[in-house]
Protein backbone atom coordinates (compact mmCIF):
# COMPACT_ATOMS: atom_id res chain seq x y z
CA UNK A 1 0.00 0.00 0.00
CA UNK A 2 1.21 3.20 -1.00
CA UNK A 3 0.92 6.89 1.42
CA UNK A 4 2.03 9.96 1.17
CA UNK A 5 4.51 11.21 3.88
CA UNK A 6 3.90 15.29 4.41
CA UNK A 7 7.24 16.36 5.74
CA UNK A 8 7.99 19.51 7.52
CA UNK A 9 11.47 21.34 7.61
CA UNK A 10 11.25 19.76 11.20
CA UNK A 11 11.33 16.69 9.92
CA UNK A 12 13.51 16.98 6.76
CA UNK A 13 16.36 17.53 9.27
CA UNK A 14 16.06 14.72 10.97
CA UNK A 15 16.24 10.13 9.52
CA UNK A 16 13.11 9.75 10.05
CA UNK A 17 12.85 7.27 7.62
CA UNK A 18 15.64 4.99 9.09
CA UNK A 19 14.07 5.66 12.61
CA UNK A 20 10.89 3.77 10.97
CA UNK A 21 12.27 1.07 9.19
CA UNK A 22 14.56 0.13 12.23
CA UNK A 23 12.09 0.40 14.57
CA UNK A 24 9.30 -1.31 12.89
CA UNK A 25 11.91 -4.15 10.90
CA UNK A 26 10.03 -3.62 7.75
CA UNK A 27 11.48 -2.28 4.27
CA UNK A 28 10.16 0.63 2.70
CA UNK A 29 9.46 1.61 -0.83
CA UNK A 30 10.32 5.33 -1.58
CA UNK A 31 8.63 5.66 -4.77
CA UNK A 32 9.20 9.15 -4.71
CA UNK A 33 10.31 12.21 -3.08
CA UNK A 34 10.08 15.75 -3.79
CA UNK A 35 12.07 17.18 -0.90
CA UNK A 36 13.48 20.50 -0.53
CA UNK A 37 14.89 22.15 2.54
CA UNK A 38 11.48 24.07 3.04
CA UNK A 39 9.45 20.44 3.22
CA UNK A 40 7.80 18.38 0.81
CA UNK A 41 6.68 14.63 -0.03
CA UNK A 42 7.68 11.28 -0.27
CA UNK A 43 5.55 8.48 -1.51
CA UNK A 44 6.25 5.73 0.51
CA UNK A 45 5.36 1.93 -0.49
CA UNK A 46 4.84 -1.07 2.09
CA UNK A 47 2.74 -4.30 2.56
CA UNK A 48 -0.07 -4.51 3.00
CA UNK A 49 0.35 -6.26 6.50
CA UNK A 50 2.83 -3.52 7.56
CA UNK A 51 0.88 -0.64 6.96
CA UNK A 52 -1.11 0.01 10.06
CA UNK A 53 2.72 -0.22 12.15
CA UNK A 54 4.64 1.34 9.86
CA UNK A 55 2.22 4.26 9.34
CA UNK A 56 1.67 4.63 13.73
CA UNK A 57 5.71 4.60 13.73
CA UNK A 58 5.30 8.13 11.36
CA UNK A 59 2.15 9.75 12.95
CA UNK A 60 4.17 8.85 16.73
CA UNK A 61 6.49 11.36 15.48
CA UNK A 62 4.32 13.90 14.11
CA UNK A 63 4.13 13.32 10.24
CA UNK A 64 1.10 13.79 8.62
CA UNK A 65 0.26 10.90 6.74
CA UNK A 66 -2.03 10.73 3.25
CA UNK A 67 -2.99 6.92 1.98
CA UNK A 68 -2.61 6.81 -2.09
CA UNK A 69 -5.31 4.55 -3.00
CA UNK A 70 -4.73 5.75 -7.02
CA UNK A 71 -0.95 6.83 -7.34
CA UNK A 72 -2.38 7.57 -11.10
CA UNK A 73 -5.64 8.72 -12.31
CA UNK A 74 -6.80 8.05 -16.07
CA UNK A 75 -10.00 9.99 -16.92
CA UNK A 76 -11.62 7.17 -19.13
CA UNK A 77 -14.06 10.11 -20.97
CA UNK A 78 -10.79 11.60 -22.51
CA UNK A 79 -8.39 8.83 -23.38
CA UNK A 80 -8.22 7.47 -27.14
CA UNK A 81 -6.26 4.79 -26.41
CA UNK A 82 -3.48 5.38 -28.79
CA UNK A 83 -0.79 3.93 -26.67
CA UNK A 84 1.52 7.10 -26.35
CA UNK A 85 2.00 6.58 -22.64
CA UNK A 86 3.11 3.00 -22.69
CA UNK A 87 6.51 3.02 -23.92
CA UNK A 88 7.30 5.93 -21.37
CA UNK A 89 6.35 4.33 -18.74
CA UNK A 90 9.34 2.51 -16.42
CA UNK A 91 7.95 0.21 -14.44
CA UNK A 92 5.08 -1.25 -17.06
CA UNK A 93 2.29 0.22 -15.36
CA UNK A 94 0.00 0.70 -18.70
CA UNK A 95 -0.29 -2.33 -21.35
CA UNK A 96 -2.89 -2.90 -24.11
CA UNK A 97 -6.01 -4.80 -23.68
CA UNK A 98 -6.55 -7.90 -25.96
CA UNK A 99 -9.33 -5.43 -27.82
CA UNK A 100 -6.27 -2.42 -27.92
CA UNK A 101 -7.93 -0.67 -24.83
CA UNK A 102 -5.12 0.32 -22.79
CA UNK A 103 -5.18 -0.88 -19.05
CA UNK A 104 -3.68 0.07 -15.67
CA UNK A 105 -1.91 -1.51 -12.73
CA UNK A 106 -1.81 1.35 -10.98
CA UNK A 107 -0.16 -0.59 -7.75
CA UNK A 108 3.23 -0.87 -9.64
CA UNK A 109 3.33 3.31 -10.28
CA UNK A 110 6.03 5.33 -8.85
CA UNK A 111 4.58 9.12 -10.00
CA UNK A 112 7.41 9.89 -12.34
CA UNK A 113 5.07 11.57 -14.22
CA UNK A 114 6.05 10.72 -17.60
CA UNK A 115 2.92 9.62 -18.84
CA UNK A 116 1.12 13.07 -18.31
CA UNK A 117 3.42 14.50 -20.19
CA UNK A 118 3.12 12.40 -23.35
CA UNK A 119 -0.76 11.50 -23.04
CA UNK A 120 -1.96 14.48 -26.15
CA UNK A 121 -5.78 14.26 -25.00
CA UNK A 122 -4.73 15.17 -21.16
CA UNK A 123 -5.94 11.89 -19.76
CA UNK A 124 -3.96 11.29 -16.80
CA UNK A 125 -3.20 12.63 -13.66
CA UNK A 126 -0.89 12.15 -10.63
CA UNK A 127 -2.69 11.40 -7.81
CA UNK A 128 -2.84 13.45 -4.73
S1 LIG B 1 3.42 8.20 -13.56
FE1 LIG B 1 5.27 7.11 -14.31
S2 LIG B 1 5.22 5.12 -13.27
FE2 LIG B 1 3.15 5.99 -13.08
S3 LIG B 1 2.01 5.16 -14.83
FE3 LIG B 1 2.85 7.14 -15.47
S4 LIG B 1 4.81 6.67 -16.48
FE4 LIG B 1 4.20 4.85 -15.27
S1 LIG C 1 -1.45 8.59 -23.97
FE1 LIG C 1 -3.39 9.36 -23.10
S2 LIG C 1 -4.91 9.05 -24.72
FE2 LIG C 1 -3.14 7.78 -25.24
S3 LIG C 1 -3.61 5.76 -24.30
FE3 LIG C 1 -2.41 6.89 -22.79
S4 LIG C 1 -3.96 7.88 -21.49
FE4 LIG C 1 -4.99 7.26 -23.38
Amino acid sequence: MKFILHATTEITSKPLIAEVILETGTLLNIDRADVKSSGGEVVIDVDQDRYDIVTAAFKKRGVTITPLEQPIIKDDDECVNCGACISVCPTGVISFNDDWTVQMEIARCVQCGACVTMCPQGALMVGK
